[in-house]
């Protein structure tokens, strides 16, 4: 290579680098606790993978230190049955126990499987609830099944096609389920995905919200196809209009337990995202090698989008680098030009 090529191409990927800053490092993600440990005295390993809290005497989060996205699915035990929301993050070693046996050593109760959307990370073990999955009644769900089977495709999960999973049955947005003498809400809130479901016991005035919102691991991400800015707006205003300031939360991420404020912040960000009005910063991959960010941060609350997100569907900036990268290819065409007509006249 020439010395002036190999100055045009160090230029160019100088610029580009310049777009992104490396905010995303491990302590970005997990904040305070440290992958592997429990995030606090009252979450105890119950064996070399899991850590389980028992939040009350018939509600378990079952966490997964170790993971790479520190998970934790939760099992709602009533008198009559229970749920479990969630079925772990695909992490766990050979051998370890799965979800299931896991809900076991909690409740005899037989057990709704109830998955909080669908993305690899929380349905591993989805098909080791022999009873099935029941799933949130959209039309485009519905659609799926086929024989009384749900495969959850490579789209939907962000990873490989999961096993064909039993549906056991539907729930709708707004129905309650009950399991004797507890009950839960069902909310559909898409945003994070469609199929995103947040379930709350009014009586405990607790509320299971999956990943649509959760605390730490870096923040909130709303990163594929199915993520829709706009409706994660108005649901994060639907979640606070469905809970209290007194209502604990949990997520499926990172320190399972919030309050509102974390809720409300979560709202006031995406209302500046939805109004136009963000303050991006352009930073290294998160979660996927080479899939460039942007993040809208306020303190501790980060939300992350990539281009499949968000319209416009061209970031400004990466508008400008495709810009840059014809910029630099016709500089070089005109420098051959040049170089072809002085010979000429040379001659
Ligand atoms: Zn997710």
């Amino acid at each position: 290579m020439k010395m002036w090529q190999l100055i045009v191409v160090s230029i160019f990927c100088l610029s580009l680098s310049s777009c992104f800053e490396k905010v995303v490092e491990p302590e970005d993600v997990f904040g305070a606790i440290r992958r592997g440990e429990t995030y606090s005295p009252a979450s105890e390993m119950i064996d070399s993978w899991y850590a389980v809290e028992a939040i009350d005497a018939q509600t378990f989060a079952i966490n997964e230190p170790k993971s790479s996205q520190y998970n934790t699915s939760y099992l709602i035990v009533g008198n009559e049955r229970a749920v479990m929301f969630d079925a772990g993050s695909s992490e766990r070693p050979a051998g370890s126990k799965s979800m299931r046996q896991v809900a076991d050593l909690y409740t005899d109760k037989p057990i709704t499987l109830i998955l909080s959307h669908f993305h690899y990370d929380h349905i591993y073990d989805a098909s080791r609830f022999e009873g099935g999955v029941t799933l949130i009644d959209r039309p485009e769900i519905r659609a799926g099944v086929k024989n009384g089977l749900y495969t959850i495709s490579a789209l939907e999960s962000v990873d490989a096609e999961a096993p064909p999973l039993n549906v056991a049955g539907f729930i709708a947005d707004g129905d309650v389920i009950v399991l004797g003498n507890r009950t839960l809400d069902v909310l559909n809130l898409p945003g994070h995905t469609t199929e995103s479901i947040v379930l709350i016991d009014r009586a405990r005035n607790q509320t299971f919200t999956g990943d649509f919102v959760y605390k730490h691991l870096g923040g909130i991400i709303a990163f594929a196809p199915a993520s829709d800015f706009s409706q994660y707006k108005t649901n994060s205003n639907r979640l606070l209009h469905s809970t209290n300031a007194d209502t604990q939360f949990y997520g499926a991420h990172g320190i399972p337990r919030f309050g509102r404020d974390w809720v409300s912040l979560l709202s006031s960000e995406l209302e500046k995202i939805v109004s136009g009005k963000p303050e991006y910063r352009y930073v290294a991959h998160y979660l996927i090698p080479g899939m460039p960010v942007r993040l809208q941060q306020n303190e501790d609350m980060y939300i992350y989008t990539t281009p499949l997100v968000d319209p416009p569907l061209f970031w400004s900036k990466w508008a400008l680098l495709v810009v840059a990268a014809f910029g630099t290819l016709a500089l070089y065409l005109l420098y051959c030009a040049a170089r072809l007509f002085f010979v000429a006249v040379r001659r």
